[in-house]
């Protein structure tokens, strides 16, 4: 049985999935105006171990994570370039995805992005005005009606009174919405600003409508698992609930999970007071699998505090871990087929308590630091329970629970084949770019060289497949 701390409930609960032995899972994801940095990491390592734990269980994961492309610091950023938005939030999808693939982090059923879904949310904003939950100003802006939503606060544990009384020093003058508590559904563009036409103005979405409308589209009007950093439960959050609820007239989310944050020694992450790492920069420093390491070495509800320290330290834990699985994979080439002795069965008898520990690590709303501590425990016994006259099937059983129980947190213990592949699959693109360049004699080329790695490529309707030969 799976315990998750549910925000809503501020408990923990068993989770009961809405379609047997499946999942839906929606994660927030990040805006795109630069390269992602180590907080930004944190929600999507913790989500993808937790994706990760589930299909472990043999659920099927839907597993959807936006990009966030349309917003005001990547319209500030392509100005002080001088190109257009598009360019930079493309280009940094792009970065993204190579950061997300050296954390090692599996690619999500589906990325949807903003700029791609204007239609839905457009549809969304006019049933909420049809329901009376939103409405136009003279300007064009659109704005949703907070006061008229029941449940308002319900995510956060606000009251509306607190909220309101937060808001009375806010000045209004000027201001064409109905309530201070009012937030923005679709807003009119300023000059320089993508748009897309809309009933009300041309103009772009607010942030909070995107996640409701690509939820919904892709996981449905009810969905498992909402998750994102502590920081989006109030408003972002609190705000997707509000419309999708009052749009859809049914429950959101059943289970919503927050990360908390990553201080950097221990001080908030800023830019300014120079304490900000992105992940491409400790990539250049650290194998980006000590990063991970790193982050699930902590609970994902307590703070982490990030330092060069605590980054060493999670480099020496990770090197045991890869040292004894290296002597493991050294025993089983050399170890004969003989079969098991008694002993040997009893030992593997025994290992079982280490994927119990961890499962019941994992169960208690993953909890990843006990998790590995399980890792360890069992790379500890598999150097004093195993030597050169372990037979092949003896060692090979082991292999089989250690590789299983590291790959739920995403670890890899075959180094080598994995850089390989990462090669491999580098070179294929620059054969695809060389042929889309037309410059036939270097694709040629790049396929000779594969070949004499041992590589054979195929062409498919669905693009480049390889296998070794
Ligand atoms: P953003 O691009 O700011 O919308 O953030 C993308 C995701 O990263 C969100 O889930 C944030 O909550 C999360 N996030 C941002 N900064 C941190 C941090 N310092 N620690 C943990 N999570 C963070
Ligand atoms: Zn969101």
């Amino acid at each position: 049985m799976i315990e998750i701390y549910n925000t809503l409930t501020k408990k923990k609960e068993e989770f009961k999935p809405i379609t047997p032995n499946k999942v839906s899972m929606y994660v927030c994801g990040p805006t795109v105006y630069n390269f992602i940095h180590i907080g930004n990491a944190r929600p999507m390592i913790v989500f993808d171990t937790v994706r990760r734990y589930f299909m472990y269980k043999g659920y099927e994961v839907n597993y959807v994570s936006n990009f966030t492309d349309v917003d005001d610091k990547i319209i500030k950023a392509a100005i002080e370039e001088g190109v257009d938005s598009e360019e930079i939030s493309t280009r940094y999808i792009a970065e993204c995805r190579k950061d997300m693939a050296d954390m090692n982090i599996l690619p999500a059923t589906r990325n949807p992005q903003a700029t791609q879904e204007i239609e839905g949310m457009i549809n969304m904003i006019q049933i909420l005005i049809d329901k009376g939950y939103a409405y136009p100003v003279s300007d064009g802006t659109v704005y949703y009606r907070t006061r008229k939503f029941d449940g308002y606060g319900k995510l956060s544990h606000k009251n509306i009174e607190d909220l309101e009384g937060g808001h009375r020093d806010i000045k209004v003058t000027g201001d064409l919405k109905e309530d201070p508590l009012d937030f923005v559904l679709w807003k009119p563009k300023k000059e320089g600003e993508p748009s897309w036409p809309s009933p009300w103005c041309d103009g772009r979405p607010g942030w909070h409508i995107e996640c409701s409308v690509m939820s919904k589209r892709y996981l449905g009007d009810t969905i498992d698992i909402h998750a994102g950093g502590e920081d989006l439960i109030f408003p972002h959050h609190e705000n997707e609930i509000a419309q999708s609820e009052a749009a859809n007239g049914v429950p959101f989310a059943h289970y919503w999970m927050h990360n908390a944050f990553l201080n950097i020694n221990n001080k908030k992450m800023s830019k300014s007071l120079g304490n900000f790492f992105t992940v491409r920069e400790i990539s250049e420093k650290y194998d980006l699998q000590v990063l991970r390491f790193f982050m699930l070495t902590a609970h994902y509800r307590n703070p982490l505090n990030f330092s060069a320290e605590l980054m060493e330290s999670a480099k020496a834990g990770l090197d045991r871990i890869l040292t004894g699985a290296e002597r493991l994979k050294d025993l089983i080439e050399q170890a004969d087929e003989t079969d098991l002795s008694s002993a040997e069965m009893a030992g593997l008898q025994e290992s079982e308590k280490f994927t119990i520990q961890f499962e019941k690590a994992m169960d208690d709303d993953f909890n990843t630091a006990d998790a590995i501590t399980a890792i360890f425990d069992f790379v500890k016994f598999l150097n004093t329970n195993t030597d050169e006259n372990s037979s092949k099937a003896y060692l090979t059983g082991l292999h089989d629970s250690l590789w299983r129980l590291a790959d739920v947190l995403g670890l890899i213990l075959d180094r080598e084949e994995e850089n390989l592949d990462d090669e491999i699959e580098e070179l294929i693109q620059e054969r695809q770019d060389a042929r889309k360049n037309k410059d036939f004699a270097k694709a040629d080329e790049i396929r000779d060289k594969l070949l004499a790695m041992g590589i054979v490529l195929e062409d498919t309707r669905e693009g480049v497949k390889w296998k070794r030969a």
